[in-house]
């Protein structure tokens, strides 16, 4: 016993010194993995940077996002967006919300980007009006291209691959997780962009989402960019490509919107 509160002190003692001081850990007399240069346990691979997970948002307030997200809304304002012309977002910016403006178009993200996880939080307008995919319908499009669908799925039947949290018009979610319109609701939405080669595609894209904590979508490949009525086409494009929200003339609202690029070290 003390032996091990002896260990425990030192322990701590080293710790307060700072990492610079603690012996190194990790194993040089193990195995390479398989397609890396890494030892099992190896000491000197990289370290993962540290990040603040920030906190969950609630229905009365959006949580803090990760420290190393890169803020696509914080309720103020569209700074971050345009319309798909170049122009200025016209989306109604208000109580910490973005609101989709009938007819104003579809906004989409400055910047670019590819592998991402991207984390939306939307709400349903209530009282629900309309039907299938007439009631409460958006749309979060991956590279600009691939819908995942917003829309009020709450007693609300339409077709499987159009309910919300489907790939539109190509995989339904796996369970229809919808909280009642006038909730917030939250989309955690993994992308791996598609790669193309000489204009064909060499590796599809896949979307993983949690839907209000749910996972909706596991890993799922894509089939090409969306399209209604018909089958999708793959259309080449850059790797780094804009978020798109869709204008479907229905005053869904959004808040909370995030981005984290996806890298690792080899
Ligand atoms: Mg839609």
């Amino acid at each position: 016993m003390l032996v091990l509160l002896a260990a425990l002190v030192t322990g701590v003692a080293r710790f307060a010194a700072g990492a610079e001081e603690e012996a190194p850990t990790g194993y040089t007399d193990t195995p390479l993995l398989p397609g890396s240069r890494w030892h099992v346990h190896d000491g000197s691979r990289p370290h993962p940077q540290a990040v603040d997970p920030g906190t969950f948002s609630s229905d009365q307030q959006p949580g803090k996002p990760p420290s190393d997200a890169t803020i696509l809304f914080d309720g103020r304002a569209l700074d971050a967006w345009q319309t798909a012309k170049g122009g200025p977002a016209r989306w109604k910016v208000q109580d910490g919300y973005m609101e989709v403006l009938a007819g104003s178009g579809d906004i989409v993200t400055k910047q670019k980007f590819n592998d991402y996880q991207l984390h939306v939080e939307f709400s349903e307008p209530t009282p629900a009006t309309g039907h299938s995919q007439e009631r409460g319908n958006s749309g979060v499009f991956l590279a600009g291209l691939y819908e995942v669908q917003v829309l009020d799925g709450y007693n609300n039947v339409t077709y499987a691959d159009g309910q919300v949290s489907a790939l539109y018009g190509q995989s339904p979610p796996l369970v229809n997780a919808s909280r009642p319109p006038g909730r917030w609701q939250t989309y955690d939405i993994l992308f791996t962009t598609p790669r193309f080669t000489g204009g064909k595609v060499s590796k599809p894209g896949y979307v993983t989402v949690i839907f209000n904590g749910v996972v909706t979508q596991d890993h799922t490949e894509l089939l090409g960019p969306t399209v209604h009525h018909a089958l999708p086409t793959w259309v080449a494009h850059e790797p780094d490509m804009p978020v798109r929200l869709q204008d479907h003339s229905m005053p869904v609202r959004f808040r909370n919107i995030w981005i984290r690029p996806l890298s690792r070290a080899k």
